[in-house]
């Protein structure tokens, strides 16, 4: 069946997102009860004064756990920020609240050590 965001072209479905880095902060899920925690360690490609990903086009070859956000995919990542604009599209309770930047609230995963993942779990307001 036809989803109304299927007829939108790629421009149209590039310019939802609003560039927010949200889905570039790390998220740990509890493997017994699926359970998804979001933490604030930031992926290093994400370059917080200019709101972009600098290796957008080969993003996906360079870091494997980058998810592609497509039409297909968009409503089936529980992972996802609940303030990601493309919950708009299918998401009955989407609130579009505002988007404060992530500066000074982040830290880079090249700062951290891995196994210490767990301290950076967060519970933002605007996640
Ligand atoms: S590679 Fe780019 S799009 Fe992917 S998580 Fe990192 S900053 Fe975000
Ligand atoms: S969380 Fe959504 S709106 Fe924000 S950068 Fe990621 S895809 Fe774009």
């Amino acid at each position: 069946m036809a989803r109304p965001w299927d007829k939108l072209s790629d421009e149209e479905w590039e310019a939802i997102c609003k560039r927010c880095g949200k889905c570039c902060l790390h998220s740990l899920q509890d493997i017994d009860t699926d359970e998804i925690y979001h933490t604030n360690v930031l992926c290093r490609y994400f370059d917080l004064e200019n709101s972009l990903c600098t290796i957008y086009d080969k993003r996906c070859d360079v870091v494997p756990e980058c998810l592609k956000l497509t039409k297909d995919n968009v409503d089936k990542l529980p992972f996802m920020p609940k303030s990601c604009a493309y919950r708009r599209l299918f998401d009955a309770d989407y609130e579009d609240k505002p988007t404060p930047s992530l500066k000074n609230r982040v830290v880079s995963e090249l700062n951290i050590a891995a196994e210490e993942i767990e301290n950076y779990i967060v519970d933002w307001d605007d996640l």
